[in-house]
């Protein structure tokens, strides 16, 4: 038989998926994969069964539904003043994964390069490798995760097509602030690069920082792809609803690749999704709230089990330092040991080694599965 793609024979199974399989073997609690393990809001699960009943299940259109793009147009406008144009600005998308795929697609020929922060989502590097371009990290330096200026810097060259920036960012939980933001704009501007903006989290921040999305900077929206999901803000990452918001030109090219790839997006479930943005001003504070409880529970719950946490500044996950340089069988011993599953973030990196002594928690968790994971961090065993 002949080989398969050459990316995609040095594919593995997802560290995800891996810790989340583990924790299942060895009964432990699961903080590695980032997904809650409480109940998604009711109002808008009955939203999805009502839209199924009012017969919403054939193909939903190509770009989505046209009242989730309005919806989202609106959400942009009174959230961030940014205007994007449902019509032509906004395409519905199979979660960010699908959005960062396509845009990646969209933009990228085989040899060009994109700058990469690292820690970086796993799904970046792997999409960067199916288009045969090249990754260019930079290292966010534990364990306040700032950048490097010169090192940002000096990672253009005539053949960077684009950066990702995620922002609130998945391990560290750093929110980048105006000053790095403008810093990414201008470089972005000045080699003429496009950037695609992860921003799954941008309702997840505490202690008063404030998410930015560098759309909003001058001269960044027709050259930005911001991409979000209903994931995170409304603890469905199972249903896979995400969008892309960009230059009508850009979008266009996006939804070419889009309507080759899935075509379409869960019909009923974007109905809900609908719903779920119109009343997002509602639900948000008691979201905000209930999250920052849960960080301060794990993070004061891990200093107390003697460990080194960093505190983050937005999303759900915590990252711990370590003694020792090798994440992996630290995690591994810990599932077996003390039976709680947390994420290694040597993967996470190209170039630093820092990921060996950084292991990630995750606190979309019920306050009780929190507690029971620090009982059993502090057991003598
Ligand atoms: N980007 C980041 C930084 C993530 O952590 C995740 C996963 N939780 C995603 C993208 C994927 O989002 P979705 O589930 O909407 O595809
Ligand atoms: N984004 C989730 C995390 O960081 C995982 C999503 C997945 O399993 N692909 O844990």
């Amino acid at each position: 038989m002949k080989s398969f793609s050459s990316p995609v024979e040095n594919f593995k199974e997802s560290i995800f998926a891996t810790m989340s399989k583990l924790a299942l073997d060895h009964k432990a609690i699961n903080l590695s994969q980032g997904f809650p393990d409480f109940e998604a809001p009711s109002w808008i699960i009955d939203k999805a069964f009502l839209a199924m009943k009012e017969n919403h299940n054939q193909y939903a259109p190509l770009a989505g539904i046209l009242s989730l793009r309005q919806e989202l147009s609106k959400h942009f406008k009174n959230s961030y003043d940014i205007e994007y144009d449902p019509h032509q600005e906004i395409t519905i998308t199979n979660g960010a994964t699908e959005g960062i795929f396509s845009s990646l697609m969209a933009l990228l020929n085989p040899g060009d390069e994109v700058i990469i922060f690292e820690p970086f989502y796993d799904s970046y590097l792997a999409t960067i490798e199916l288009c045969r371009a090249k990754p260019v990290p930079v290292t966010l330096q534990s364990p306040h995760f700032n950048f490097d200026p010169s090192e940002l810097e000096s990672a253009f060259s005539n053949k960077t097509k684009c950066i990702i920036l995620n922002s609130p960012h998945n391990p560290s939980g750093k929110v980048f602030n105006l000053d790095e933001l403008q810093m990414i704009a201008k470089l972005a501007i000045k080699n003429d690069c496009y950037v695609i903006s992860d921003e799954v989290y941008e309702f997840l921040t505490f202690d008063s920082k404030k998410h930015i999305p560098i759309a909003s900077l001058e001269g960044m929206k027709e050259r930005t792809i911001t991409i979000s999901s209903v994931g995170k803000t409304f603890s469905l990452t199972g249903w896979k609803v995400g969008w892309c918001a960009s230059s009508e030109k850009i979008t266009h090219h996006i939804r070419m690749v889009h309507q080759y790839n899935t075509f379409s997006v869960s019909h009923p479930f974007q109905h809900a999704a609908t719903y779920a943005l119109q009343n997002i001003h509602k639900y948000l504070p008691d979201f905000m709230d209930s999250y920052k409880t849960k960080r301060d529970i794990l993070l004061n719950g891990l200093k107390e089990a003697g460990l080194k946490p960093i505190t983050p500044e937005g999303t759900f996950f915590i990252l711990c330092e370590l003694d020792e340089e090798d994440d992996i069988a630290y995690c591994q011993n810990l599932i077996k040991t003390k039976r709680v599953a947390t994420i290694p973030t040597s993967i996470f990196h190209l170039k630093s080694h820092q990921g060996k002594k950084l292991i990630r928690f995750c606190f979309a968790k019920k306050e009780k599965t929190l507690v029971e994971a620090i009982d059993l961090l502090n057991a003598h065993c």
